[in-house]
């Protein structure tokens, strides 16, 4: 079997596994069976000589090794091209996007070091995997250094329509340095079927199954929904330590409905359109006042990066709104933590409420939804409200399925959630998380990394 050698802008821990989530979990446990080395970005930035240097650390076989950003790197390549620029633009928020061709250049050059780094740590039979919109070019890059092996590449966030990326300036050496990988997978059809699209009509390419052909190379383009470890946390969900987190939540809210939503402070997750929502439904449901409290867990998120500033700002108002407006001396509708809680303490608030909010206004997969599901207490479940804009909705038909443009119709949902019969949600429930185990995290690691064992090159058409 070959070794197999993991690329991502931050490395997880190879130990701590409740701590980590299902990505690095699963990520780690691939890595021990393929006795592996996981390379990317240490986190600190650092400038001067000793930052450009390799720290490697080996643990059970598995090998992890990363380098410091510098100054420059961290503001240019990190906040800048993939979290300004990247970021908003591949979840369709063309508004949000700043164009700044220092971003881009910095994101070309932090690619090229990290190749650099990478390169005389390789073996010839290595199988190489790198994630997400940091790493765009990363494989053109270490092809460009010699590199032969098999190359995989997975795109954690969306692929925006054609018309939206073809505003990225440069849109098409992204793209055409994806056609330096082996294999490019997405997580839904829709993702695949964009990013077809753009291939066959902006960069004038074919196609033959699942095969791309276009700038003279091919690839094998392909959906891979990404999973959690389902079963290892719903177990967690009713270890007693999550139950002594869920008592806690109880205790604070007596017997009132509770609705939760957990999302990192970010413009995507449709926050302002949820809180919105919220006070829909307390406008047009008078007998939910003092029945039901909606808890949101929101750390924030890129926090140096103005838009999540100002996200942040409008989130404290909109608060603040809505407790001024209908709180009384008994009752707080809304409470609002701006705080990282622990995966542990997230399975109990989970598993001790009845309703799940996830309406983002566009989500790669959206994994809390699927946690929530696997933390229920499957014979007195909670119900999934869940977004269509978010990838997992297409796996998660069984939830009840909103728009987060339409505050009514969230509200209406909540509402149909918060009467519906103990029957339909054993239903759902056990509809959603037989999907769940059947495409969990270690699945979909070991599809990708088969169907990469498997890539060979092919000759272009007509070649
Ligand atoms: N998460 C966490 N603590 C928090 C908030 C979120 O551990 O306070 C975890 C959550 O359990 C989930 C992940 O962060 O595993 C978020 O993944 P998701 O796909 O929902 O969104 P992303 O943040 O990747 O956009």
């Amino acid at each position: 079997m070959s070794r197999l050698v993991v690329v991502s802008n931050r490395v997880g821990p190879l130990r701590g596994a409740t701590k980590a989530g299902g990505l690095a979990v699963a990520l780690a446990d691939a890595l021990r069976t393929r006795r592996g080395l996981w390379f990317g970005w240490s986190g600190e930035v650092r400038d001067g000589p000793q930052g450009h240097e390799v720290q490697a650390q080996s643990l059970g076989g598995v090998t992890r090794a990363v380098i410091d950003l510098t100054s420059t790197e961290h503001d240019d390549y990190y906040n800048g091209f993939a979290n300004r620029c990247l970021w908003p633009l591949f979840h369709f928020r063309l508004d949000l996007a700043t164009f700044d061709r220092r971003y881009y250049e910095g994101y070309q050059r932090a690619n090229q070091r990290f190749a650099q780094a990478l390169t005389p740590l390789l073996r010839d039979d290595d199988l190489i995997w790198v994630h997400d919109y940091h790493l765009l070019p990363f494989g053109e890059t270490l092809r460009d250094m010699g590199a032969r092996q098999r190359l995989g590449f997975f795109l954690h966030i969306p692929w925006p329509v054609r018309e939206i990326l073809t505003a990225l300036p440069h849109h098409e050496h992204l793209v055409r340095a994806l056609f330096s990988y082996d294999l490019v997978g997405f997580q839904t059809e829709a993702d695949l079927l964009r990013f077809q699209d753009y291939v066959l009509r902006e960069a004038g390419g074919s196609q033959r199954g699942n095969r791309l052909y276009a700038y003279g190379r091919s690839v094998i383009a392909q959906a891979y929904p990404i999973g959690i470890d389902t079963d290892q946390f719903a177990t967690l969900a009713a270890s007693d330590e999550a139950g002594h987190e869920a008592a806690k939540l109880k205790a604070a809210i007596f017997d009132r409905t509770q609705i939760v939503g957990v999302d990192r402070l970010d413009y995507t997750k449709g926050l302002p359109e949820r809180f919105q929502a919220y006070e829909k439904l307390l406008e047009l449901y008078p007998e939910a006042h003092g029945q039901v409290s909606f808890l949101q867990i929101a750390p924030t998120s890129r926090g140096e990066v103005q838009e999540y500033i100002d996200i942040r700002h409008q989130l404290d108002a909109l608060a603040g709104h809505i407790n001024g407006r209908f709180a009384q001396l008994d009752w707080t509708p809304l409470r609002y933590i701006n705080r990282a809680i622990t995966r542990r303490q997230l399975a109990g608030i989970y598993r001790a409420s009845r309703i799940g909010l996830v309406t983002p206004l566009r989500d790669g997969m959206n994994l809390v939804a699927k946690e929530y599901v696997a933390a229920q207490d499957p014979d007195n479940p909670g119900v999934l409200v869940l977004s269509r804009f978010a990838g997992s909705a297409k796996q998660m038909a069984a939830a009840l399925i909103v728009n987060p443009y339409d505050p009514v119709g969230v509200a209406e949902a909540i509402e149909t959630a918060r009467h519906m019969p103990l029957a339909q949600r054993r239903d759902r429930h056990r509809a959603l998380m037989h999907e769940l185990r059947r495409s969990d995290v270690a699945s979909w690691s070991q599809n990708f990394l088969t169907a990469l064992d498997h890539a060979v090159a092919a000759v272009p058409p007509g070649v």
